[in-house]
């Protein structure tokens, strides 16, 4: 098992001029400026597949341009029980009551401890370990340079993308001592904050990428094209949920709404788009279960990487849909929502924390809390085109003034800067 550098694409801050605006990329270099040549070290689990992925491929290479020395390390070559049991404890984190058995916690510190003994070389000044699965590696690590002198000007934090509002306690326990063995937590909302942190917490919401192809507006005949490449006809209703195929994003619920919308909209289609990640077993399973609930109903499409969905075909999906539904149960943040507010499409997405982060209720989208709700406010927005567009506009502009990389990465600046003059105070 090893850690494997991510060769990420160069980006330019400049190229998001256009999206962001003169304001926001001044902001980036101005912060930088205190920080030009510090060495920064982001640790996640997979380089593909999920939102977590999705952010640093920007990040990394944004903070590069702005004159740091960002670099991102995965881990290569776990066994995929560890996937397993780290799903699981990204499952607890959210509520889910499963809790771990003394086995799977045991597999759990022994592959830490192997990627600890193979952790990415520093000196760093700062360190950003994202989710769980290398948590406790980060912990040692962090702990054994302390012990031994070493962690003199470094900071260390531990970057929470999850839902943690109500964790499963026997979980949760476990946790948070190696949580409290870093300088700083980062999380996406200070709602999800808990009392056993006892370091310092910074609340920066993730971003999206406005110069990416998953973003970039997509020619209508070469979308409509893709659209016909996976059986939909460009020329009905469609309804689209693109998504991990995750229980906590609610697929099925979604595949029950949209029979509710069928009854009154005939030609609606439904299309479920989602990837498997490299770390995600389960979403093998409910892929099938899916299709088996799908039930020969040749207007619900449900499609994944392995049918060669990619990033520029799921554009194509978000662009062309009359509603973009993420009608999720519990959500971090829900990159899929930004996407479809930066296309300007109407969104409906459940009443998770990670979803009303974004979306004002009646104004850039719809929040609900049902099946049947779900299926109401997709009903309004079909019968009012002129509602769809109004909630597209809030979003996009919602987007625009929020969500965009530029603030993103400046956020991460500013904690920097922050962390580096306590240093220096010190
Ligand atoms: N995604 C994708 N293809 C898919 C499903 C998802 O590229 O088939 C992307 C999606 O566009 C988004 C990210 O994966 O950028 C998912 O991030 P989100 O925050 O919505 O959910 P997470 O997977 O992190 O829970």
């Amino acid at each position: 098992m090893i850690f494997a550098q991510v060769d990420t694409a160069q980006k330019r801050l400049d190229d998001h001029l256009p999206y962001a605006g003169e304001a926001a990329v001044a902001d980036v270099r101005r912060l930088a400026q205190a920080l030009l040549g510090a060495r920064v070290l982001h640790v996640s689990s997979t380089p593909y597949g999920g939102g977590v992925a999705e952010l640093l491929h920007t990040i990394v290479p944004l903070m590069r341009d702005a004159g740091l020395d960002a670099q991102w390390f995965v881990m290569d070559g776990a066994p995929r029980e560890f996937f397993e049991v780290t799903k699981k404890i990204h499952n607890t984190l959210q509520g889910m009551e499963d809790d771990l058995t003394p086995g799977e916690w045991t597999l759990y510190g022994d592959v830490n401890r192997r990627l600890a003994a193979v952790f990415p070389e520093g000196p760093w000044d700062f360190v950003v370990i994202h989710d769980p699965q290398p948590l406790f590696a980060g912990a040692m690590v962090r702990g054994l340079a302390a012990a031994g002198g070493k962690a003199e000007g470094d900071r260390w934090f531990w970057r929470c993308h999850i839902d943690l509002s109500t964790p499963l306690e026997s979980t949760w326990e476990r946790l948070h001592p190696l949580v409290n063995q870093y300088d700083g937590a980062i999380v996406t909302s200070r709602k999800y904050a808990r009392e056993e942190v006892a370091i310092p917490v910074a609340e920066i919401t993730p971003s999206i990428d406005p110069t990416s192809p998953k973003n970039l507006p997509l020619d209508r005949g070469r979308a409509r094209a893709v659209l016909l490449e996976f059986g939909v006809d460009p020329d009905r209703t469609l309804l689209v949920q693109v998504s991990r195929f995750d229980p906590w994003k609610d697929p099925f619920g979604v595949i029950d709404a949209y029979r509710i919308v069928k009854a009154q909209y005939p030609d609606v289609q439904l299309a479920l788009v989602g990837s498997i990640a490299l770390d995600d077993p389960e979403g093998v399973r409910l892929l099938d279960d899916l299709k088996q609930a799908a039930g020969g109903d040749a207007d619900v499409h449900v499609l994944s990487n392995q049918d060669g969905v990619h990033a520029a075909e799921v554009a194509a999906f978000q662009q062309e849909a009359d509603v973009v539904i993420q009608k999720s149960v519990r959500e971090g943040f829900g990159l899929t929502i930004t996407e479809g507010m930066w296309k300007a499409r109407p969104v409906v997405a459940g009443q998770a924390t990670g979803c009303r982060l974004q979306i004002e209720d009646g104004h850039s989208g719809y929040l609900i809390g049902s099946t049947e709700e779900c299926a109401a406010r997709a009903v309004q927005i079909l019968s009012d085109p002129g509602l769809g567009q109004a909630l597209g506009h809030e979003a996009r502009e919602t987007v625009r003034r929020r969500f965009l990389s530029t603030t993103h990465v400046a956020h991460y600046l500013s904690l920097f800067g922050k962390a580096m003059e306590r240093g220096q105070e010190a």
